[in-house]
């Protein structure tokens, strides 16, 4: 048997009554009770996105208004408007009723248009009621076009109507919307627009996969006229229309390739980044598709950050793909990078060199510093600090933090000149530039330390200030340092926070991945009992005068005031408290478990 075939789906499944609108309840709603009640406005004005039924929706109630059956409706409303079948009705889907005008204003913007709008509106319509116009993108219109259409619009005769179509509203003058009948028709919702296509699909014998059909209505935005004419396009590339397909012929990437491109990214791997980006870049026939792919992907990934629980429909099929990518990936990142794509959008879109723009645009992005990262992780430190399990230290555990005594609240006052007091601050430090233009490798540790010191985490804060670099090499693995202390408690409490540190380490240090330590030397040994505070360079807040008792090892346990701060009587029962009260010269404070 021959497959028929309609070469104009858009016109052949076009709308013919408010019956078979869809999405659009309560526009045609208030177009049937005006009908009903007949009762008609001058004018009225038919506002929406594209594609959602305005236009359609202005023919089907022209027609509905010179209908010959209008009063058959009026007393039975559940009779078919328009009745499809009267002269009127059928010299309407011809295309030639004497009393329907239909003007494009985007082709017939002057006054000289709407000048002869107005004279041939002063004529009484030939066969209806009303003559009535269409004006379809009437923000299109001219100031002076406006101007005098207003004249007719203050005084309009009674027997012309006046339907605007328009996708935007805010372009109309003030003056004309206050004398329009306004009709505001939605989006019209996606599951609605799936069950449409499907249905036709299975009326006009195409093969589709439901996957295919959500693809084609995410490619067209809520649109069904152009989500019906990409139908169209698709289906004579293949016996069965898959994603794959659709993909295809829209050279276009899926969400999931677009999911992996964007991980390389924000990993900071520019190699792979680049491989990937040449691997998928044969079917990128599109480039401005992964632009705004781009774009799409960013603020989804926002949505999950910010809890929003639907994700966009396009993604529902890589939802897991999509929260494994925003677990990886801050908020303040993501905003960098939407920034930075709308920034270049206006270059990218005026270059004739697209793929090489976006190429080029991937890699700066990818070497984006992640200082954005830091903020946001330092502001969320007590909560990850406090939830994690197994890296939480027994300190954190017992909710007993070290209050510095008065000597040590003033400790970065020795390295102040090279200790931020903002994490943005920290920015030129970790730019490449300046630390090579100051003075070398150190800079690159002060930097980290500068870094660091924004952690809630004091012991680590201290630490890592009374540390030294010893050595690097811009692209090695590890930093070689050295503890002012060579106690393993100072380690593992460095290592136990590695997810806080590393990320400031990788800033500061090109090709990072972890610290390794070096005995300290001679002069900064300290004993795990030290008599009094050892006076060091890499520790620059025990250079402070503290009493020497409060070194007094045996006296440690019982010489704690009580009060606010914790007595500590049994090394036993508190040993990471008194392992801290060796080295440094604070008092354990108590904070309530809130
Ligand atoms: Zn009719």
């Amino acid at each position: 048997m021959e497959k028929q075939i309609n070469l104009n789906l858009a016109r052949k499944w076009r709308p013919q009554t408010f019956d078979t609108v869809i999405g659009q309840d309560i526009p045609i709603r208030m177009l049937k009770n005006s009908l009903y009640l007949n009762k008609f406005f001058p004018v009225y004005l038919f506002a929406g996105q594209r594609g959602c039924g305005k236009t359609t929706t202005a023919r089907i109630f022209a027609a509905a208004v010179n209908c010959l059956n209008l009063l058959a409706f009026q007393q039975d409303p559940q009779q078919a408007m328009p009745c499809l079948t009267c002269s009127s009705c059928v010299a309407m889907a011809n295309g030639n009723h004497p009393d329907f005008i239909e003007i494009d204003a985007a082709s017939h913007t002057g006054v000289d248009n709407v000048r002869s709008i107005i004279e041939s509106s002063s004529y009484m319509p030939l066969s209806g009621q009303k003559k009535v116009y269409l004006i379809d993108e009437a923000h299109m219109l001219s100031k002076a076009a406006f101007n005098a259409f207003l004249k007719l619009l203050e005084e309009p005769p009674k027997t012309v109507m006046f339907l605007l179509a328009t996708t935007e509203t805010q372009k109309i003058p003030i003056t004309v919307l206050s004398r329009c009948f306004q009709l505001i028709f939605p989006a019209i919702a996606h599951e609605e627009l799936k069950t449409l296509l499907l249905t036709m699909c299975e009326k006009e014998q195409i093969e589709i996969e439901p996957a295919a059909v959500d693809l084609l209505l995410q490619e067209t935005d809520g649109s069904a006229r152009d989500a019906i004419n990409l139908l169209e396009r698709v289906r004579f590339s293949g016996e069965v229309i898959s994603e794959a397909l659709v993909l295809t012929v829209l050279g276009k990437i899926s969400n999931r390739e677009l999911i992996t491109l964007m991980t390389h990214l924000v990993n900071q791997a520019p190699q792979e980044l680049i491989s990937y980006f040449n691997e998928i870049n044969s079917q990128v026939r599109a480039p401005a598709a992964l632009w705004d792919g781009l774009i799409n992907l960013c603020r989804t990934l926002l949505w999950v950050k910010y809890g929003v629980n639907t994700l966009p429909q396009a993604y529902h099929s890589v939802e897991t793909e999509v929260k494994v990518l925003a677990a990886i990936c801050s908020r303040n990142r993501l905003h960098a990078i939407l920034t930075f794509l709308w920034e270049q959008e206006a270059i990218f879109n005026r270059t004739n060199k697209k793929q090489l723009f976006l190429e080029t645009v991937l890699l700066q992005l990818c070497e984006q510093t992640n200082i954005a990262d830091l903020s946001e992780l330092l502001g969320s430190l007590p909560s990850n600090r406090g939830n994690s399990g197994s890296g939480t230290t027994a300190l954190a555990k017992s909710k007993t933090v070290v209050s510095l005594p008065p000597a040590a609240e003033s400790l970065t006052a020795p390295i102040e000149t090279v200790a931020p007091t903002s994490v943005l601050e920290a920015v030129r430090y970790v730019q490449p530039q300046v630390v090579t233009e100051t003075s070398g490798t150190d800079m690159r540790w002060h930097a980290f330390v500068a870094l660091s010191s924004e952690l809630q985490d004091q012991l680590l804060v201290s630490i890592f200030k009374q540390a030294s670099l010893v050595s690097h090499t811009e692209g090695a693995p590890t930093v070689l340092i050295s503890l002012s202390s060579d106690s393993p408690f100072f380690k593992s409490n460095i290592e136990s926070a590695t997810a806080l540190w590393l990320p400031m380490l990788k800033q500061c240090f090109k090709g990072a991945t972890g610290l390794t330590y070096q005995a300290p030397s001679a002069s900064s040994v300290k004993t795990p009992f030290p008599r009094q505070p050892i006076a060091s360079a890499a520790a620059p807040f025990l250079n402070r005068e503290a009493p020497a008792t409060e070194y007094n090892a045996p006296q440690l346990y019982q010489k704690r005031e009580s009060g606010d701060f914790l007595v500590i009587k049994d090394a036993q029962e508190w040993p990471t408290a008194s392992l801290l009260l060796t080295t440094f010269s604070g008092k354990i404070k108590k904070v309530a478990n809130s």
